[in-house]
């Protein structure tokens, strides 16, 4: 690899000239700014490394464009590159240092909207198959790259285009698209994503709003919303019947994995100002609700007046919002039907459920050959032991892909992704291509 690295650190200047490119272009998928123009962008820019880029659009939303390299040595084996173009809306403005799409240097760090998330990795990915074909003329086995544009707004799309076109998304092995270090700057190979439910929650009564001394005599919906609510959960454990019936359980080496990942509770506590985590959980158990439980969170609730002052009202509708985050092998066109139907045996029938979105959970076995290529990787590249997490609290579509995944990259823990002065550290943006394309060589060969 000795060559491939000594290309990428001779061309640390280009590498950051492409990342400036593209923070440059805005692409907000809420908004839809930019999003034809980067696309093009990106179009462009897989065909410059000669990846025979295809545009696939299914005229609504955001396109998705693929490519692909074929390895003269190893035309058996591909990984897949998945990776955004879209970004974050950069609002509130006034909060940055820095214009969001004038992408500005300080101290060794780019600032600029998506330069972390996503526009740095999906840059490193482009410049460390380049470092490939410029020293070895090849690539270690054939590169896959989807690169979507609405990874910022769920992913809205993306299950229909692997309908359409799935092979586009079959590889032996995909790379995701954010990794990076931990607060401590140790090398963490993610192996997961929980999944979600998210829902609406409505109770309607009256036709409108009447006086409330008329409560009296009339059902309050918030009453009736609070009720339904509170049959939901009980401390950290869901009461809906059968909720956890397909949850995985932990293998052996997925929890001594659990047990061996650092965890700086203290720390968390203190950011969030809280005494205790939920139901008093210690540490051990903390690290393994983050990986593997599932959980029913009250994102949001309007009824009445929440105004200044007293209002004596009684309010004719209320809703909440409610996230459930899912693991393997829960399901959430499942799930809403067990709590519809434990809604009803509650006698809450009358609450209405409305569904906003859903996405399976998925993780990869630490003993797949991709995972261990990218620990020996991380360890060979940052000279420390790797920590391997079983999987991220948080969701992406990686259910979407029947390969093994893992979340590498160049990211660090502190790049105020999807807030004001999102940066990336240059170093970084080094390290993790020789991280990626290590990983990726290692996998080839195995
Ligand atoms: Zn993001």
């Amino acid at each position: 690899m000795k060559e491939v690295f000594d290309y990428i650190d001779s061309s640390h200047d280009s590498a950051i000239e492409l990342l400036s490119k593209l923070v440059r272009q805005p692409s907000v998928a809420a908004t839809g700014q930019g999003i034809k123009e980067c696309s093009e962008l990106v179009t462009n820019l897989l065909g410059e490394i000669g990846a025979n880029p295809k545009v696939y659009d299914l005229g609504e939303g955001s396109p998705v464009i693929a490519g692909e390299i074929k390895s003269k040595k190893n035309p058996k084996k591909t990984i897949l590159f998945y990776n955004h173009y879209d970004v974050q809306p950069p609002e509130p403005l006034e909060l940055w240092d820095s214009p969001p799409f004038s992408p500005t240097i300080k101290e060794g760090t780019m600032y600029g909207r998506g330069v972390s998330d996503d526009k740095g990795e999906l840059a490193g990915r482009l410049k460390l198959t380049e470092a490939f074909l410029k020293t070895w003329n090849d690539v270690p086995c054939n590169f896959k790259f989807v690169f979507e544009g609405e990874e910022e707004i769920g992913s809205i799309h993306l299950g229909k285009y692997v309908k359409k076109s799935p092979e586009i998304f079959r590889a032996d092995g995909v790379i995701w698209e954010f990794g990076g270090v931990d607060p401590k700057e140790r090398p963490q190979v993610i192996l997961g994503v929980k999944g979600i439910l998210y829902i609406e929650l409505t109770s309607k009564i009256a036709k409108k709003d009447a006086h409330s001394s008329l409560g009296a005599i009339v059902e309050n919906p918030a009453w009736r919303l609070v009720g339904a609510l509170s049959t939901l959960k009980k401390d950290d454990e869901i009461l809906i019947p059968g909720w956890y019936e397909d949850v995985k359980r932990f293998t052996k080496e997925e929890l001594e994995w659990i047990r061996k990942a650092p965890y700086d509770a203290k720390s968390v506590k203190h950011e969030l100002g809280i005494k205790n985590f939920i139901a008093d959980m210690g540490v051990d158990e903390a690290k393994k609700a983050l990986a593997g439980k599932p959980t029913c969170t009250i994102c949001g609730m309007n009824s009445g007046y929440t105004g200044v002052g007293s209002k004596t009202v009684l309010p004719s509708e209320a809703f909440a919002k409610i996230d459930f985050r899912l693991v393997p092998d829960q399901d959430p066109d499942d799930l809403i039907k067990k709590l519809r139907k434990h809604l009803v045996s509650k006698g809450y029938g009358d609450v209405e459920i409305a569904y906003s979105e859903g996405e399976k959970a998925k993780r990869t076995s630490p003993r797949e050959p991709l995972a261990i290529a990218a620990k020996e990787a991380a360890e060979s590249v940052y000279q420390k032991p790797a920590i391997v997490e079983i999987s991220s609290a948080g969701t992406g579509p990686m259910y979407l892909f029947d390969s093994p995944c893992v979340a590498i990259g160049g990211g660090h823990a502190f790049t105020n992704a999807h807030a004001p002065n999102e940066n990336k550290r240059l170093d970084y943006l080094v390290s993790g291509m020789k991280w990626v394309a290590d990983t990726v060589n290692r996998f080839a060969i195995q």
